[in-house]
């Protein structure tokens, strides 16, 4: 049951920070709730004040300078519907458009899906391989936060207790970049989620590899990265088997509901296979 809490409203960025600097442990900031709220009527964390933060707006996505800006009040039915990300991203649109169920994507957004780090969770993993980064903002002063510093641990990223997820800011690609997004599961949330970013231009080069779901946070691979990077793409297909053994070492994947860590690192490898082929395809 959901006890009784008092709902703050404020209405810009500013006035959030200072309600939770105000109220410390105390406060926290919802956006759709689809977490939070559950949460919360399960017992897991209780606070005395819910900080709305709808009325921030900060539901846009727009392109400037060679960077996609993603509102972090996005809801994802907003993002799997954005006519921009469908010309320019068509990827995360992708990724959209298989998050949850169709209630949940029309209430949770992006940046809450981003800030409650839910192990179980895809968006993180591509965000990474495409090298965006998190706008943090406490009204007075921001900062940019890349995605692979950004995610901590399960339920742990870097923001500060009273800073708020604005923006998220993805580099647009040029014609030569390419990246793709696999997830495998067959419980509600995804169980294993790689993605791969890469160059093809004669060569293979600036390759990033995520890793999510798997373990208790999304992971970048270099090591992986290593084994593509500068070869042509037969070579690096050649090079796949052991970059895939190498991400799902790295994928820090735990046993659980999910599958067993053997397993999971198996299906690291497959997915990589897979997002690479399709990436370069
Ligand atoms: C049944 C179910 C299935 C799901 N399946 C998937 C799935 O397949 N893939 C997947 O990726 N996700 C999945 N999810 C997660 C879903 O994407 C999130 O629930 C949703 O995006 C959370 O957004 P929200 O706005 O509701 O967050 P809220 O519940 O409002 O907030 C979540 C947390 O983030 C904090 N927060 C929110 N916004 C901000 C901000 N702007 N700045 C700072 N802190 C903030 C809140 O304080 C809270 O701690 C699933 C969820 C459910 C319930």
């Amino acid at each position: 049951m959901l006890r009784r809490f008092r709902l703050e409203e404020p209405e810009s960025v500013a006035e959030v920070a200072e309600l939770l600097g105000r109220f410390g442990d105390n406060a926290k900031v919802y956006a759709g709730g689809t977490e939070l709220l559950l949460a919360m009527k399960e017992g897991l964390v209780q606070y005395e004040r819910l900080i709305n933060i709808k009325k921030l707006g900060l539901n846009q996505v727009s392109a400037e300078n060679g960077t996609l800006k993603i509102g972090a009040l996005c809801t994802h039915h907003e993002l799997e519907n954005s006519a921009l990300l469908k010309q320019r991203m068509p990827a995360l649109v992708k990724l959209e458009q298989n998050v949850a169920n169709v209630r949940v994507r029309q209430a949770g957004t992006i940046g809450g899906n981003l800030c409650f780090a839910e192990p179980h969770a895809d968006p993180g993993t591509l965000l990474m391989a495409l090298g965006a980064k998190m706008v943090a903002d406490k009204g007075a002063s921001k900062r940019e936060i890349l995605a692979e510093h950004f995610f901590v641990d399960a339920y742990e990223t870097s923001l500060a207790a009273d800073e708020v997820l604005t923006e998220i800011r993805v580099p647009t690609a040029g014609a030569n970049r390419k990246c793709a997004y696999l997830k495998f599961g067959y419980l509600e949330r995804p169980s294993v989620g790689v993605a791969i970013a890469l160059s093809l231009n004669g060569v293979v080069s600036d390759v990033r590899i995520a890793v999510g779901c798997a373990g208790p946070a999304p992971i970048r691979v270099a090591e992986a990265e290593a084994l593509l990077n500068g070869k042509s793409k037969d070579e690096a297909s050649r090079n796949l088997a052991q970059a895939g053994a190498i991400a799902g070492k790295a994928s820090q994947a735990i046993s659980d509901l999910h599958g067993a860590q053997d397993y999971k690192e198996h299906i690291v490898g497959v997915l990589l296979k897979r997002a690479f082929q399709a990436a370069v395809s």
